[in-house]
């Protein structure tokens, strides 16, 4: 195959735009006498203008054979071998180019299952076999630095262009292989704000349900990755149209039907969170996933309440409900699924407002975010608005002013319309229902 080869005088593609780390990986791998070019996101980036996130290198030579050009070499991943080469804080990712799955040796190095899901995929190849493994042709274009040129097998270059994302190959076997390319796709015409080839678009619909065949945990790392990245609200339209949203969060997407606050919540949410990100503010899974699955959360605790339990257990029943129901779908690490159940419990906690409690609920370490979660139900139209701004002026006040403002609170002077009658005796929601019994201490009993 003859790629077309777009020369240094006609590409913006400078070394200076280039991690050095990177460089350095594709000079002594050629010394060593192997083929090894930048590939992915960094070069279409850097053809878009962008900055690049990391550098992908694609090398002819075999993970073994990196490990011993590079000391500061790891090999990693069993689906998809590759080389982490460790700058400092930098690390390039170096893979072996990819074949085809057609020969004899190829059976032995890749594996598919009955429903044509790339198990494995370690067969190697040449590079112009591995431009065709790749999900895209604009992440298919490859940089040398023995020419400096970009070398194009797929047509990425007129892609790019044309700001289309194309899938490689026959897209409807191509989204067989690897469901996560659907979310990729989604994800990439949100970020580059390019359309889908209407080869590429069509069979979404219908492929979505293959994401059910992925390992729970990959789920995860790719939803920080559609969430977490700057387009989320965008990221999140195009799922919603392709039915890939229900298959990550289908508690979530049964709650639209239900509730009609949810999907606005939904969506402040994740403006918030691009929002936070294009202002360098810290973003958490812990928050975001709070958001997420508080709609399924809310409506799961409205069925058991109309069961007949009473509504403190349900809220506790249906969060834990949700959370084991999502865990099949995208798994939560623990350092953020307790977080996001913390914030969800300090919901019942705000709007207690008498005596020594909102002194109590401001120090709590998680207040912070579930404030922020309390205004984003405001927003989403959940809860009636007032409590928000009694916070935000709570935190803001002097230790006289809070005595007045509690006060009032106790004289029912509050003009809030929130529950906050709730007795005194009503247990506080609690991780482990057993122990709630026995929280009446003295310690605890202090208000
Ligand atoms: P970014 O890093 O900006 O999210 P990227 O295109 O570099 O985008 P990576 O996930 O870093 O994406 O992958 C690097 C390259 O590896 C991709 O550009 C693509 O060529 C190839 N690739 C990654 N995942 C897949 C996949 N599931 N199927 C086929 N090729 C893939
Ligand atoms: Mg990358």
């Amino acid at each position: 195959m003859t790629p077309t080869i777009l020369p240094r005088d006609q590409h913006p593609i400078s070394r200076r735009m280039l991690s050095e780390n990177a460089l350095k990986v594709l000079y002594r791998l050629n010394q060593a006498g192997f083929e090894a070019y930048l590939v992915g996101g960094c070069v279409r980036d850097s053809l878009l203008g962008q900055v690049p996130k990391d550098f992908d290198v694609a090398t002819s030579a075999t993970p073994e054979q990196v490990r011993n050009v590079f000391r500061n070499a790891r090999l990693i991943g069993r689906r998809f071998r590759i080389v982490h080469v460790r700058f400092g804080r930098e690390i390039i990712e170096v893979t072996t180019f990819r074949g085809g799955h057609d020969t004899e040796m190829a059976e032995r190095h890749s594996q598919q299952s009955e429903e044509g899901l790339l198990l494995r995929d370690n067969v190697w190849g040449s590079v112009d076999e591995d431009a065709l493994r790749r999900d895209f042709t604009v992440n298919a274009l490859y940089y040398s630095v023995r020419d400096f040129a970009i070398h194009d097998w797929t047509g990425g270059l007129e892609d790019l262009e044309h700001r289309v994302l194309r899938l490689i190959g026959d897209p409807d076997l191509r989204y067989r292989e690897d469901p996560v390319r659907m979310l990729r796709a989604v994800r990439f015409a949100s970020k580059l704000d390019f359309t889908l080839a209407p080869e590429t678009e069509s069979p979404l619909a219908d492929c979505a349900p293959l994401l059910l065949q992925i390992p729970s945990a990959r789920l995860f790392e790719e939803v920080l990755k559609l969430f977490l990245s700057g387009y989320a609200l965008s990221t999140y339209q195009g799922l919603r149209r392709y039915g890939l949203f229900a298959m990550l969060f289908p508690g979530t997407e049964e709650s639209f039907a239900q509730l009609s606050w949810a999907e606005k919540m939904v969506e402040q949410a994740l403006i918030n969170t691009d929002e936070r990100i294009r202002a360098d503010k810290p973003v958490t899974p812990a928050f975001l996933y709070a958001a997420l699955l508080w709609p399924a959360t809310v409506a799961q605790t409205a069925q058991l309440i109309d069961e007949g339990i009473p509504p403190v257990p349900a809220a506790q029943q249906a969060s834990q409900q949700v959370l084991n129901r999502q865990l099949q779908h995208t798994s939560i690490p623990k350092r953020f699924s307790l977080p996001m159940r913390e914030i969800w419990d300090m919901q019942l906690m705000l709007p207690r407002r008498r005596g020594k409690r909102p002194y109590q609920t401001l120090t709590h370490q998680r207040f912070r975010a579930a404030y922020d979660f309390l205004l984003l139900r405001e927003t989403a139209g959940e809860i009636a608005s007032g409590l928000g701004l009694w916070w935000t002026r709570f935190q803001e006040a002097s230790e006289t002013q809070q005595r007045e403002m509690v006060q009032k609170v106790e004289q029912g002077q509050d003009d809030i319309a929130v529950d906050d009658d709730a007795p005194e005796s009503m247990p506080m929601p609690s991780r482990k229902p057993r122990r709630r019994r026995r929280r009446r201490t003295p310690r605890d009993g202090q208000e």
